[in-house]
């Protein structure tokens, strides 16, 4: 199992109130999934990833990544861990503005002591040869986010956590980004992407939802069969 999540509970507090993020989430999702998980802004979508990329330990439950339990590991195994396994994208791509897309790729081929080749080969994928030397600021956003991506997939990771990583994209690159992913997992890589829209669906194996926090399976339907013959549970 690529992810196990078990009984995964996760609370904030703020101004005296006690927000539950995560409440009792168990999940697994096979190598070789694409996996897409909706909900509205505030239902714990990015809780949720945060979760599985080991960036924040839940109050209650385990998490497990490729066999490993995540928040066992001292802070250094899980950095190495993360490096090794994980890719990150993001809606606001997180890119370094002061490093060129070239060195923002690279930096994720660190974990893998890139001489560069395999840099150069993911500036080329996603087509951004002629862009090598642009900051992020000289960059449109389809892009920044293809260089995310790259900087994502150059690493060679067996697992690929999204956030919303299509909501600032016009429709062509928005195909473009999920093309890529589609790809990686069909190489055997798994992919999580949690979003408030619906684009991903078409290349999702497995479909989630999370409201208030709570998590239920959608099963393997599309949205209109789900609808249709209401197969899949509902509240
Ligand atoms: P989503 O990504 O689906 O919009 P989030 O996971 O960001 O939702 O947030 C889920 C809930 O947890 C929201 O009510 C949000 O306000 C709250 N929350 C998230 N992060 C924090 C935080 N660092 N401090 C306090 N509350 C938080
Ligand atoms: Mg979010």
């Amino acid at each position: 199992m690529m992810i196990s999540l078990r009984h995964v509970t996760r609370r904030f507090r703020a101004r005296g109130t006690t927000i539950t993020a995560l409440d009792n989430v168990s999940m697994d999702v096979e190598r070789g999934q694409f996996v897409t998980i909706h909900g509205a802004s505030g239902s714990g979508k990015s809780t949720l990833l945060l979760t599985l990329g080991g960036m924040l330990r839940p109050h209650e439950g385990t998490v497990g990544v490729a066999e490993t339990d995540l928040y066992q590991l001292s802070r250094g195994q899980l950095a190495r861990f993360r490096a090794q396994h994980i890719g990150f994208v993001f809606q606001m791509f997180h890119l370094l503005p002061y490093l060129d897309v070239r060195q923002n790729i690279r930096l994720g081929a660190v974990a893998r002591h890139d001489t560069g080749k395999r840099t150069d080969t993911w500036l080329e994928r996603v087509g951004l040869q002629q862009r090598s030397r642009h900051r992020p600021g000289q960059l449109s956003v389809g892009e920044c986010q293809r260089t995310a991506l790259a900087r994502a997939l150059v690493s060679q990771p067996d697992l690929i956590l999204a956030d919303e990583p299509t909501g600032n994209l016009d429709s062509e690159n928005t195909e473009e980004v999920l093309r890529m992913l589609s790809e990686f997992c069909q190489g055997g890589g798994t992919v999580v992407v949690v979003t408030h829209g619906s684009e991903a669906d078409e290349y999702a194996d497995r479909q989630y939802r999370l409201h208030n926090g709570k998590l239920r399976d959608r099963g393997m339907f599309s949205e209109s069969d789900d609808r249709e013959t209401g197969k899949s549970p509902r509240h």
